[in-house]
């Protein structure tokens, strides 16, 4: 090819990283190309609905946080999700059943008497050590005896996307309000599996090494790989595009 291809990057943003970890060439194929399907991502579309009804039950008075309200929540926001996003019916029927079944018992596990410290809130702020914006949203902060808990509440979730998570809010929380969460929920919803993580200062200096690793390989589409994972591949939009391989054709591109 004979160029220098680069990708600047403005802002480390989570939903790029996440798709980043997911499938690199995935991520060059919405992200930097361009070449959005019509067809949308069922994972995007039942992240959304999460994001929708653990932001509203949250605001709910106590009294009112029962499973029934999560399955009328359950019920209002899953409308519009399009059965054809999806593989086949089946799993369109399992993925909303794990959903209710997983979102009941992770958010009336508890009695929320206060309401949360931060609820689905997006922050941005310089991180000098890497040179760009770093942009996260924080479901849900909620305060503790000793300093705050961070809850996710993802879709589904690997190795590599908890420690992604790991490290952008230890990063994060110590840059931007000087001091880490006294501990992490990170919860997949397609299996039940909540991970916690207690975080510590190592964490802070891993994270910013591990961000600067992250940000170089994304400025280099020429070492994209394909992600090796098949139930990623299966969810797809660009497997027939993903058969030609990644052509580069741009030089430069920033990614906001
Ligand atoms: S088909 Fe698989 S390897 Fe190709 S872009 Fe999609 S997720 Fe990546």
């Amino acid at each position: 090819m004979g160029k220098e291809y680069q990708v600047s990057i403005a802002t480390l943003t989570d939903y790029h990283l996440q798709d980043f970890i997911r499938c690199p060439y995935q991520f060059y194929f919405h992200h930097i190309e361009g070449k959005n399907t019509t067809q949308q991502n069922w994972r995007k579309m039942v992240q959304l609905v999460i994001n929708q009804v653990v932001s509203r039950y949250y605001k709910l008075p106590p009294a009112n946080q029962t499973a029934k309200k999560v399955m009328e929540l359950i019920d209002e926001h899953s409308r519009v999700m399009d059965v054809r996003q999806f593989d086949s019916k089946i799993h369109y029927y399992r993925a909303l059943a794990k959903i209710t079944d997983y979102l009941i018992k992770f958010l009336t596990s508890g009695k929320n008497e206060y309401p949360p410290l931060f609820l689905y809130e997006k922050f941005n702020m310089v991180i000098s050590e890497l040179g760009t914006d770093l942009s996260l949203i924080l479901d849900v902060a909620e305060w503790s005896s000793n300093s705050f808990i961070i809850k996710k509440f993802l879709v589904d979730t690997n190795e590599e996307m908890t420690v992604l998570f790991i490290h952008m809010i230890s990063v994060f929380c110590q840059k931007a309000f000087g001091r880490l969460p006294e501990r992490m929920e990170i919860i997949s919803l397609m299996d039940g599996k909540m991970k916690t993580y207690i975080p510590t200062m190592n964490d802070v200096s891993d994270g910013l090494e591990y961000l600067n690793i992250i940000k170089s390989l994304l400025q280099n589409p020429k070492e994209y790989s394909k992600t090796d994972c098949l139930t990623v591949c299966n969810s797809c939009s660009y497997r027939e595009r993903c058969n030609e391989g990644i052509h580069i054709n741009l030089e430069s591109i920033t990614i906001q």
